[in-house]
């Protein structure tokens, strides 16, 4: 395979960047979890690699990631396929998270995403749950909730995650792990009620679900850059970071 011999570029200063970055990032999401009294490997670091090539990706592996985060079926289908064959991408799974049409689900199930973080309607639950029956696979995802109210915002209202929520958690082929949602931007007070507000629509439906379906029912994935501290505080499970984790301007100081 072409892609299994293109040799990928190695800058010993962005990994240094990247690793330097990466510690300053857990001494953080440590003291984030300390504070609101959590264990610190609860929460899954994320990195969001939809704006970096996989030379950075690598970089970010060798660094310690093993989680990355695609919003574009295209750029997931392209990635996979760069690192499929490489050893050194050996123990790497993308993620999801990104706005699915249904004309692109196909393409997205064949790169065995390990989590869909962007199941955002009860319509893309079952047009998901339809075609990975069809491939005889069980794909694990989580449901997006438009907690804010912003209208710019995809996923469900919480109104509709609850109507909707055992039917979906009953469809064949897809496996309920958890809730998602992004917080608008530039406002912690805002961000912090939407995660609060995700946080209490997850254990609301927790607790009313069925325990073979509670028991597997528990990420929370919230909190990016600019919020994921409040993240943290509010009981998220993944962080998805994409400017601080590969970004050398995006400003964040010990
Ligand atoms: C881009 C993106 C992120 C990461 O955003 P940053 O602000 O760069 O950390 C997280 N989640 C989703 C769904 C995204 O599209």
């Amino acid at each position: 395979m072409q892609a299994s011999t293109q040799s990928i570029a190695f800058d010993p200063e962005y990994q240094r960047f990247v690793a330097h970055r990466r510690d300053q990032i857990l001494a953080r999401v440590e003291r984030a979890a300390r504070v609101a009294g959590r264990d610190p490997s609860e929460v899954t670091v994320m990195a969001v690699s939809k704006t970096v090539d996989v030379d950075k990706v690598a970089a970010a592996l060798a660094a310690g990631y093993s989680a990355f985060g695609e919003n574009r079926p295209q750029e997931l289908e392209r990635k996979l396929g760069l690192v499929a064959q490489d050893p050194a991408f050996d123990g790497v799974a993308f993620h999801m998270i990104g706005n699915l049409q249904p004309n692109k689900i196909n393409h997205v199930l064949a790169c065995r995403p390990a989590l869909i973080h962007s199941i955002a309607s009860p319509e893309l639950a079952q047009a998901v749950s339809k075609r990975c029956v069809a491939r005889d696979i069980v794909q694990p995802v989580l449901f997006e909730v438009n907690v804010s109210g912003e209208q710019s915002k995809s996923g469900m209202t919480p109104e509709e995650a609850r109507e909707a929520f055992e039917g979906m958690c009953a469809l064949p082929g897809i496996e309920a792990r958890g809730l998602m949602t992004m917080a608008p931007r530039n406002d912690p007070e805002v961000a912090r009620e939407t995660f609060a507000g995700l946080r209490a629509l997850f254990d609301e439906l927790a607790s009313a679900a069925k325990p073979e379906v509670a028991g597997r029912f528990s990420e929370l994935s919230m909190g990016m850059s600019d919020d994921f501290e409040e993240g943290i505080r509010q009981g998220a499970t993944i962080i998805r970071l994409g400017r601080v984790v590969f970004d050398p301007e995006y400003p964040f100081d010990d």
